[in-house]
């Protein structure tokens, strides 16, 4: 009979699978969420295209990162982003590690990534950037090491989503569908920002304005309308996807073979050219 725990593994592995199809995930990034019964635990895929995720990926986690139960398979190289957050931020439930295609300029560039409409107030007044080069040198940007991770946990502090110098973003959460929320709008304000810019001018949210908007949105009103949307594009997306692997068998099926034309030896061309 499937549990609690079985509900949220299935749930966490929807999640990876709709930011993935919603352009915030590629063959890189993560999602997490704290294990629902020990607050000493999370729960995060095995090393996988976000994509691909099932829930019998899902696996356990301490807060230092380690797995509850020996690994089989590969394990994602940036957990300690997850685990460490969890420490730090005892408010925090999910958390998104991403490297979406709209905040790579601005995480490249510098550029502060501010509110410019309702939905992405979700991000907070202005996200902060941490770079691994003020701590720690030249490093394979990857955030593997604790110390790395405590380090990304302190530059977000209190906020909702921290940008990454030349790597990406990390997004938490109160809960799961939250963190999906404040990850896809605040890609989509990336993208929004990006535009308003190339128009001539960025006009942000006030800071007033950014928190009755996030206050807003955040509730489970707007949270619940924007998941079931998405899941139901990813559902439609997943139909057709099934839907055309079971044609293809048919679809493989090679018209009938045209008949070839019989071969003629030598010595009988020559007779039947004879002949004529
Ligand atoms: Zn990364």
């Amino acid at each position: 009979m499937p549990t609690a725990l079985d509900d949220v593994r299935r749930e966490l592995a929807r999640a990876n699978r709709i930011l993935a199809h919603e352009d915030v995930l590629d063959a890189f990034g993560h999602v997490s969420v704290r294990h629902p019964d020990d607050p000493g635990r999370y729960l995060l895929s095995r090393s996988r295209g976000p994509e691909l995720v099932q829930a019998e990926d899902i696996l356990e986690f301490t807060l230092d990162s380690e797995p509850v139960v020996p690994p089989t398979r590969r394990l994602y190289s940036e957990r300690v982003i997850h685990g460490c957050i969890y420490q730090m931020r005892p408010d925090v439930h999910a958390v998104v590690h991403h490297h979406a295609p709209s905040i790579m300029p601005f995480v490249i560039a510098g550029i502060d990534l501010v509110p410019v409409f309702h939905l992405g107030a979700t991000m907070g007044a202005k996200a902060p950037f941490w770079d691994s080069r003020d701590e720690f040198g030249d490093t394979s940007l990857l955030v593997i090491k604790p110390e790395e991770g405590r380090s990304l946990a302190r530059a977000l502090g209190s906020h909702a989503m921290v940008l990454m110098r030349r790597h990406g973003a990390t997004v938490v959460g109160a809960n799961l569908h939250e963190v999906i929320f404040r990850s896809i709008y605040s890609a989509r304000n990336a993208e929004h920002q990006w535009r308003a810019h190339m128009l001539g001018g960025v006009g942000a949210l006030t800071p007033g304005e950014a928190s009755l908007a996030s206050g807003h949105n955040l509730q489970p009103g707007p949270v619940e309308r924007a998941w079931e949307y998405w899941a139901g594009r990813l559902e439609k997306t997943e139909a057709l996807v099934a839907a055309a692997k079971a044609s293809k068998p048919a679809a493989r099926t090679r018209p009938a073979a045209r008949a070839k034309p019989a071969k003629v030896s030598r010595g009988a061309a020559r007779r039947k050219k004879g002949r004529r």
